[in-house]
């Protein structure tokens, strides 16, 4: 990040702009929204600046800048659409320390103004620093559209409550308060009887929220998927912007966590199979302690909670003191990699079940019934199979399963560094080996990759 995001105030303050024609009226759109004091340089001034300065808007100097002008100046844009003139006006502004934007000139810019999606007071700035400015009118339209129009007019009502709803217990109860208004009753007041249904919804919730005071803790079991953000619930999504304490395993990724609020306390359990490991016990008392305290706690585990997650001596341990909890489902890693692989997971004819087996647990390898798995056309998907895969290999090759079993191995399911590779039951440990599986993988047994998907996979993946 180049450029730091700040919102600057510009009550009584002046901006300068240098430029009487389009290029600087263009600029003024934005400019006319805030309390500044804009004044706007230059001699032949078109129509447009001359109707704005009648109504009050800029100040209209119709002479060239000089100087003094600059004294105490807050902003400059250099808007005269002639790169010698522009530069110009930039190095006077920079000789007298004031910032300058440089009209379509990133570089000789010393700041940028985003693209806005205005519901004032929410503003959100949008800036790809001169990257791709095509993605930020992209984005901006998306949000535009995803907004409601009211959302401005709602939050100055909120901002006038907002002492009444210090009668609340600062942290949960509050945020349940305002979630509900923004979320729910706000708009719909708002939509039925404009400003006065929206403030008078603020109060019936307020005496709601005041009368139910449920200040107890919470736990969320939530699936995170397979790592994509995009294969995340919307609902695993919502709960991580309401959270007060997120705590993960090793296999959520950065890019997922992000998306926990600012002020969540993020805290990391993370277990390497065979490796470190934050004792089970530890991550019971953990989870206990904090829901006790009251706090919203979003447990997140990779893919699906319920898969090889562990997740039921969790829930023991709150049972046991009595706190509350739900789960909330997400992508197995079996789903993803079955999706990369092309295939789907079960097929008339070939098999009517699927089996997800863990390759060791915690006492160790893992015994399953190898006997059935090792008869044609089963299909399992091998969970935590990378070290154990030659223990798996000799049980399915000694219960008669044939080397030639078609396996599919998929490393970073669902991630951009995702490696496919197929191989057989016959040379399983061979291609892990050869290959240097480090992450998360998922072997499939009993499918191969269908070839035909591959042009549609990223291109940075591997077959092998
Ligand atoms: N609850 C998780 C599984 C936890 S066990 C789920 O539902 O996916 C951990 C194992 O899951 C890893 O050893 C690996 O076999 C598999 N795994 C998890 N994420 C994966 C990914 N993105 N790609 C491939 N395998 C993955």
């Amino acid at each position: 990040m180049e450029y730091y995001p700040v919102y600057l105030s510009l009550r009584e303050k002046r901006v300068l702009v240098v430029g009487t024609g389009e290029c600087a009226l263009a600029k003024l759109r934005l400019l006319m929204k805030t309390p500044a004091r804009i004044e706007v340089y230059g001699v032949d001034p078109i129509d447009e600046l001359v109707t704005l300065s009648q109504a009050g808007r800029i100040h209209l100097m119709h002479r060239d800048l000089n100087h003094h002008d600059l004294d105490g100046a807050e902003l400059v844009y250099a808007a005269q659409d002639d790169d010698a003139l522009d530069s110009k006006v930039a190095n006077q502004a920079r000789a007298h320390g004031v910032l300058v934007n440089v009209v379509d000139n990133l570089r000789n810019s010393d700041f940028i103004t985003p693209a806005i999606v205005d519901r004032s007071p929410v503003t959100i700035a949008i800036g790809t620093e001169g990257a791709a400015p095509i993605l930020a009118r992209q984005i901006k339209a998306h949000l535009e559209e995803f907004l409601p129009n009211s959302l401005g007019r709602l939050t100055q009502i909120a901002q006038k409550f907002r002492p009444n709803a210090a009668a609340l217990p600062y942290g949960r109860p509050r945020r349940a308060f305002w979630s509900e208004y923004f979320q729910k009753k706000g708009p719909q007041a708002f939509d039925q009887d404009g400003e006065t249904g929206a403030y008078n919804a603020l109060e019936g919730l307020l005496d709601k929220h005041l009368n139910n005071k449920r200040g107890d803790g919470f736990v969320s079991f939530v699936g995170a998927g397979p790592g994509d953000p995009e294969l995340l619930t919307l609902k695993a999504r919502t709960l991580l912007h309401q959270a007060d304490v997120v705590i993960y395993d090793r296999l959520v990724g950065s890019s997922i966590l992000e998306l926990a609020r600012r002020e969540a306390q993020l805290i990391d359990v993370g277990k390497t199979g065979f490796g470190p490991s934050t004792p089970q016990a530890h991550i019971n008392k953990l989870i206990v302690e904090h829901t006790t305290a009251g706090a919203h706690v979003v447990r997140l585990k990779g893919g699906d909670c319920t898969v090889f997650g562990r997740i039921d001596e969790e829930i023991d341990a709150l049972d046991a003191h009595g706190l509350s909890w739900h789960i909330v489902p997400g992508i197995t890693a079996a789903s993803a990699a079955v999706a990369a692989l092309g295939h789907s997971m079960t097929k008339r004819g070939r098999n009517a079940s699927v089996r997800f087996l863990t390759g060791h647990d915690m006492k160790g390898f893992a015994d399953q019934d190898w006997e059935s798995l090792a008869k044609p056309n089963e299909v399992a998907a091998i969970y935590m199979g990378k070290k154990s895969a030659r223990f798996v290999q000799g049980r399915l090759l000694m219960f008669g399963a044939s080397p030639q079993t078609q396996i599919s191995i998929v490393e970073n399911a669902s991630r951009c560094d995702m490696r496919i590779f197929e191989t057989s039951l016959g040379e399983l440990v061979q291609t892990l080996h050869s290959n240097d599986v480090s992450g998360p993988a998922l072997i499939f047994y009993g499918l191969a990759p269908r070839q035909a998907q591959s042009q549609t996979h990223p291109q940075n993946m591997e077959f092998a």
